[in-house]
């Protein structure tokens, strides 16, 4: 075995013992862990979780939920979810909708409405309505949206295979996009809320969504259910990286910022946040691997 691979089984064997301990604590808290995918739990260039699987074996074997929370489109959601072996609720379009898998848990849900094997909470617009506003604005402020992208275009521009770029252009209510002259966003801004519609920035593009939706709503939610159903309360945790994951990261009890690939951190305000030390999949185990080895102790939490 070459020496680095030692030096990587040894330390996994290393958070094994750690984390054996604390499963046989009777006082393990119940955790959910709402995680944003892009530049965060997924690396940059790469969108790898390579360098994330220890922490994620440990949120396996723990029965943890683990709820993404993603610009990303369901079709894009599933296939990550089938690669990383879990099957919990997630969130996609940026808070637009809810994805409870239909009997998950034997819970019941009584806001939600059955589609393709699960029930869902919609908070966002719906995306004929997102595209006729994306039309009526693009010339005079030089944006492209995906809906005006080839898939060899948005994989050239976002780093994907063409596959996946097909399943990106499967919106259902929000279109990222590009803006030519940033100088004119302010105006974009405004009259997008007169229509009804707002705008965020994610990691590579801007999201133009319904103006009712967000990461944290679509959170608070998912969060009610699952202590509605199991009659707990849930510790959560959120992890993300940049300004569309504000809403997020207010929301939970434990608040983690992941830097930028150029190991920058994104300038938000929000208390009691914790930084993990490196971008992407790698910061992502780092911190949430201290994270869990912590989460028997109660003054984390006050
Ligand atoms: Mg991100």
């Amino acid at each position: 075995m070459p020496a680095f691979a030692a030096v990587r089984v040894n330390a996994f064997h290393a958070y094994r013992i750690v984390f054996n301990k604390y499963n046989k604590s009777k006082n393990l808290m119940k955790l959910l862990i709402y995680t944003d995918l892009d530049d965060s739990l997924l690396d940059h260039e790469t969108y790898s979780f390579r360098e994330s699987k220890p922490a994620l074996d440990i949120i396996r074997e723990r029965k943890i939920p683990l709820i993404f929370v993603t610009s990303k489109t369901r079709t894009e959601v599933e296939q990550l979810q089938n690669e990383m072996g879990f099957s919990d609720p997630f969130i996609v379009e940026n808070g637009a909708a809810v994805y409870f898998p239909l009997d998950y848990m034997g819970f019941s849900i009584n806001n939600g409405s059955r589609q393709q094997g699960y029930t869902v909470i919609r908070l966002g617009a719906e995306y004929a309505g997102i595209r006729r506003f994306v039309e009526s604005v693009k010339d005079r402020f030089k944006i492209c949206g995906f809906g005006d992208m080839e898939p060899g275009y948005i994989s050239k521009v976002a780093g994907l295979s063409e596959g996946q770029a097909i399943m990106a252009k499967q919106r259902e209510f929000s279109e990222p996009f590009v803006i030519k002259d940033e100088s004119l966003m302010s105006k974009l801004v405004d009259m997008a809320e007169s229509e009804g519609f707002k705008i965020t920035r994610g990691g590579r593009f801007f999201h133009l969504t319904g103006n009712s939706q967000d990461k944290g709503r679509a959170i608070k939610i998912t969060t009610e259910i699952y202590s509605e159903n199991m009659n707990e309360k849930f510790i959560s945790i959120g992890i993300g990286d940049s300004p569309n994951d504000i809403s997020m990261l207010k929301r939970v009890n434990i608040p983690v910022l992941i830097p930028h690939a150029d190991g920058s951190y994104e300038d938000l305000h929000v208390n009691h946040l914790r930084r993990a030390l490196l971008p992407g999949s790698k910061g992502w185990n780092q911190i949430m691997i201290e994270i869990l080895s912590h989460t028997f102790q109660e003054h984390l939490y006050e």
